[in-house]
Formats: C-alpha cells, sequence, structure tokens
C-alpha cells in the first residue's frame, strides 16, 4: 500500500507521546529511539526500542508550520533590493513595489513560496498580504483558489495586512465581511512613534469592534521598533480594557518590550497572557532590520524575549517573516534554515521542550490546526525524516530530508 510504512527513528522526546516508556532510551540531546509504522497515512504503531549500542541513523520532525510569512512580497529583491538593510528603506521600497504590483505577480510569488514550503517540510503557513486601498479587490478570490488548491497537502491561512484607516472604510467592512466566510483574519501595524495618541487608540479600537462584529482574529505587527519600548502592546491592552471584548488577538514581533527591564516584561507578560494573546518572536527581520548603524557593531536587538514570555505564561511561538524581499534580503521558506539561525541568536537549547514547544506546537496552536504536531498512534504521518544522528548534524551539515505528506512521499 502506498500511504503504508514502517521505519526506526529518533523523536525529540518532548514531541512524542509513547506507550511502555520504562523500555524508551532517550540520549542526552532529547531523541527517543522508537519504531514507527503507519498504514492509510495515519500511525499505527509507536513504540521503543531499546537494542544496546544501535540507534536509529534517522531524525524524525512533524511537518512544520510558519506562523508568520509574507508570500505577497517574496522573492522581490531582485527588482526592488534594499541596499540600507534599515527599517525606513524597506517600508519605502515595499511601497514603490505596490505601484508595479499586480494579480498575476503575487500569484506568481505565492506559488514559488508554497512550493518550496512543501518541499523543504512545511503543513502549514499563515501569511500577511499588503491590503490597500488603490487594490484590486480581485487579488482576494484568486488567493482564496490558491488556498484551495494547495489544501490537500498545506494549509494556508490570510492575513490582511492593511494600514488600521483601511478597517475604518466600507472597503475594510466589505473585506471583512468575506472573511468571516473565508475565515480570514484582521491585520495592522502598531508602531511608534505615534504622532496622534487619539487617532491610533480610535483606529485600533474601529479594528477591534470590527473583528468583534464579524468573529475574527486580529494578528498586528507590534512594536516591531527601537523607540518607545512596549508602546504598541500597552495601547492594545488598554483599548482592549477599555472595550471589554474578546477578539483572539496575535502581536507579531514585539520587539521593542526587551529594552524594558525585566520586571517590566514579566509584568506586561502576565497581563498578555491573562488575555490569551498568543506572540510571534521573529529574530531574522529584526536582527536584520532594527538597531542598525552604519559604522558600528551593537549587540542591541530588540527581539520579543521569548524566555521572560514564556515564564510569564504567554504562548510564543518563532517565525520567519520575509523572505528575499525589501525587508529581508535571504531566506527559502526552509525551517532548517530558521532554526539553525534562530538558535544560536536567541540563546534556546534544541534539546529543551520550551524551544521545541515554540517552533512546533505554539505554532500549531496559533493556526488551530486539527493536529497538534505530537507524534502519537492514531496521528497523521506527516513528518520530515532527516539523514541525521543528533542536534550537529540537523545544524551543521548538507541536510538529506525526506517530507511524508499524509504517509506519501513528497516530491
Ligand atoms: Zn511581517
Amino acid at each position: 500500500m502506498i500511504n503504508s510504512g514502517k521505519t526506526e527513528v529518533l523523536i525529540p522526546r518532548c514531541l512524542c507521546e509513547i506507550e511502555n516508556v520504562d523500555n524508551l532510551n532517550v540520549d542526552d540531546e532529547g531523541f527517543a529511539s522508537v519504531f514507527v509504522a503507519w498504514e492509510k497515512g495515519i500511525i499505527s504503531e509507536l513504540k521503543p526500542i531499546n537494542i544496546k549500542n544501535k540507534k536509529p541513523k534517522k531524525i524524525l520532525f512533524p511537518r512544520f508550520v510558519e506562523t508568520h510569512s509574507h508570500l505577497d512580497k517574496s522573492f522581490t529583491f531582485g527588482e526592488f533590493p534594499n541596499f540600507k538593510s534599515n527599517y525606513h528603506e524597506a517600508l519605502s521600497v515595499n511601497l514603490e513595489e505596490h505601484k508595479t504590483r499586480s494579480k498575476i505577480k503575487v500569484l506568481e510569488r505565492a506559488e514559488k513560496s508554497l512550493n518550496l514550503a512543501l518541499k523543504n517540510g512545511y503543513r502549514a503557513i499563515r501569511s500577511h498580504v499588503d491590503t490597500y486601498e488603490s487594490q484590486d479587490n480581485n487579488i482576494w478570490d484568486e488567493l482564496f483558489k490558491i488556498q484551495k488548491k494547495y489544501s490537500s497537502k498545506l494549509k494556508l491561512q490570510y492575513v490582511a495586512l492593511a494600514p488600521l484607516e483601511f478597517w475604518d472604510t466600507p472597503h475594510g467592512e466589505e473585506l471583512a465581511k468575506i472573511f468571516s466566510k473565508k475565515k480570514g483574519i484582521l491585520g495592522g501595524v502598531l508602531v511608534p512613534p505615534f504622532k496622534n495618541r487619539a487617532k491610533i487608540k480610535y483606529l485600533l479600537s474601529k479594528t477591534l469592534l470590527l473583528a468583534d462584529k464579524y468573529k475574527l482574529e486580529i494578528d498586528l505587527h507590534i512594536d516591531e521598533s527601537t523607540i518607545e519600548p512596549g508602546a504598541g502592546i500597552k495601547v492594545l491592552l488598554e483599548t482592549i480594557d477599555r472595550l471589554n471584548i474578546k477578539v483572539p488577538i496575535t502581536c507579531s514581533h514585539l520587539s521593542s518590550i526587551l529594552s524594558l527591564n525585566n520586571n517590566e516584561i514579566l509584568n506586561l507578560g502576565s497581563k498578555i497572557a491573562e488575555k490569551d494573546i498568543k506572540v510571534i518572536a521573529l529574530p531574522l527581520t529584526n536582527f536584520w532590520l532594527l538597531n542598525r548603524k552604519e559604522k558600528s557593531t551593537s549587540l542591541n536587538r530588540p527581539v520579543a524575549p521569548i524566555k521572560q514570555l514564556q515564564k510569564s505564561l504567554v504562548d510564543v511561538s518563532i517565525g520567519s517573516d520575509n523572505v528575499q524581499d525589501p525587508w529581508y534580503p535571504f531566506g527559502n521558506y526552509d525551517p532548517f534554515y530558521l532554526m539553525s539561525l534562530a538558535m544560536p541568536m536567541l540563546q534556546l537549547n534544541p534539546w529543551e521542550r520550551l524551544t521545541l514547544s515554540s517552533i512546533f506546537l505554539s505554532p500549531s496552536r496559533l493556526l488551530n490546526l486539527t493536529w497538534d504536531g505530537v507524534v502519537k498512534k492514531g496521528c497523521p504521518v506527516n513528518f520530515v525524516l532527516l539523514d541525521a544522528g543528533n542536534w550537529a548534524d540537523i545544524f551543521s551539515t548538507n541536510l538529506k530530508r525526506e517530507v511524508l505528506i499524509n504517509g506519501e512521499l513528497y516530491s
């Protein structure tokens, strides 16, 4: 049978649920040696193997979930480069790109991205899509067609990334109505300086109320900044309290709070957790763009303080953000590229549960996926299999990988 099989593998212990744990052999790097068999694309058997001096030569991961990307502008760096590599220039080049943007170009970028993501091992992606008044609204029909086209292999979620003003216009309301049927997400940017605080509060309230009216989620680019630490999240928390509504919210970036003192971060973290706001740390774009100085090297890199937020019980995911566009010139929709950079940047140990949780489990919760990403009997065979025996093999060598989608080899 084509979608049946069996193999002996290593799996990070915290990513699998297994019976007969007494016999389970877990090595010093947290890998458990297991035998896995599947039928009709579902795991039928998962058991410990414990043979002295014999260790499986493959590592198994659940297929990955990308929590934050921008399919609509990926691979535009060649045409719209940002050689200054700072936030200001990225924004200005991004707006230039809008002038020549067409439906066909966006769809080509999206499909190229999705094909790479599938090949590299992703099973789901949340992507922001630039949204503005003068945009051809038919773009959404086409994007939803692509979502459907890929749906048997990859779950795709869209966030309409618009200026907050957009959600206070008839166009904004119209799109929110469409999104209530298509399960889209409202997006926006909340980054200081806030020239007119009253207006920001008004627009944010309007966006939250619109999401509440149509039962939608919100995902904000917030505090992606080196100034006014936490200004955006503070306005957001105040506004939610004042409106007294419950809208599912994701805070993408939340970088500047890193420069608050530790107690302030933990206090903010508790408030964020209390409101059930999820956070996505995006180290690659943050490290690339923020606090860049031409003539000096600084280690001051604002990025969401993952460890403090996790300590405050905030559900934190790690995402990639931009790929080869004015905001970030590198990347390839490859989860191992992200992991191999994020670990040293953020000083995260890959053998720790909370690290792997932010890469596999929190992202699955964020996208509300039916499978939580834990490998167990009865779960779908959506795996990435690597020719590797330890973490060094994963991060230091040319990776040989196989991707299994519902038990079938993807090629
Ligand atoms: Zn982004």
